[in-house]
């Protein structure tokens, strides 16, 4: 685990500012979510994160470490998207260890890691399918598996639950709190869903424009919203 600090953050596309002078302390082990409607710079703040899109301005620092200008493979994060991104070709199994083989990481060690991952996602039985064989909430738990073999100390997360039915959604809600509490790693989990925010977070920011309109437990966020915007957000259903 790594505490996450981003400061002073500026993130242009041409002459658009969509983040705009952001501050965000995360601790070590903590799960914060980011929430906010389509469009306000989630994905975004996530991608800088990870390290996908050059800074306009400002700091991002990962485990004590200034990474704003470290290559994504570098910052010791892991990051689960919306769609699984799975190579088709390979098998669960290839899929999980692909990443660590290009890293050389010896043998036993990926054997290892590999029938952790598996165990804690219970994707044990599926590790010799391919992705076509497999369901959307499989497809996703093998998703987060790529990230969990790297040992990373971050989990980035964009809306991973978003393309699975109602009920899916649940559970896999339900298996990454455990995760979570399991593994003690620090996470950051975007999503537009207020029920998503309200029962992982330990603290939510809620955004919109590209600023964080309030940072606080879902407790507070819930009871005492802080503005008009952050108590129509969250207090509307999804
Ligand atoms: P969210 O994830 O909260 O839905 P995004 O971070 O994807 O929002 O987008 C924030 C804003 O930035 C939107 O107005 C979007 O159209 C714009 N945007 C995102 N990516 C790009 C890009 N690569 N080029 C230009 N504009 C972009
Ligand atoms: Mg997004």
């Amino acid at each position: 685990m790594a505490s996450v600090s981003i400061r002073k953050l500026d993130i242009e596309f041409g002459s658009i500012k969509v983040i705009r002078e952001l501050d965000l302390e995360i601790a070590e082990g903590e799960f914060i979510v980011l929430l906010g409607p389509s469009g306000c710079g989630k994905s975004t703040l996530l991608n800088a994160v990870a390290g996908l899109l050059d800074v306009a301005g400002g700091q991002i620092w990962i485990g004590g470490k200034n990474v704003t200008w470290e290559e994504p493979k570098d910052r010791g994060i892991g990051m689960v998207f919306q769609s699984y991104a799975l190579y088709p070709r390979m098998t669960v199994r290839g899929n999980l260890t692909f990443g660590l083989k290009m890293a050389r990481t010896p043998k036993a060690d990926i054997e290892a890691r590999v029938a952790k991952a598996a165990k804690i996602l219970q994707i044990e039985p599926l590790l010799e399918r391919r992705p076509s064989e497999l369901s959307g909430g499989q497809r996703q738990r093998v998703a987060i598996g790529r990230a969990l073999v790297r040992d990373v100390d971050v989990f980035l997360f964009d809306e991973p639950l978003s393309n699975l039915d109602a009920k899916l959604r649940t559970e896999l809600r339900v298996e990454i709190k455990r995760l979570h509490h399991e593994l003690g790693s620090t996470m950051i989990y975007v999503t537009h869903d207020q029920i998503e925010a309200l029962t992982l977070a330990d603290r939510i920011a809620v955004m919109n424009g590209g600023i964080i309109q309030q940072l606080a437990s879902p407790k507070e966020i819930y009871r005492r919203p802080i503005n008009r915007f952050v108590a129509g957000f969250v207090g509307s259903p999804a």
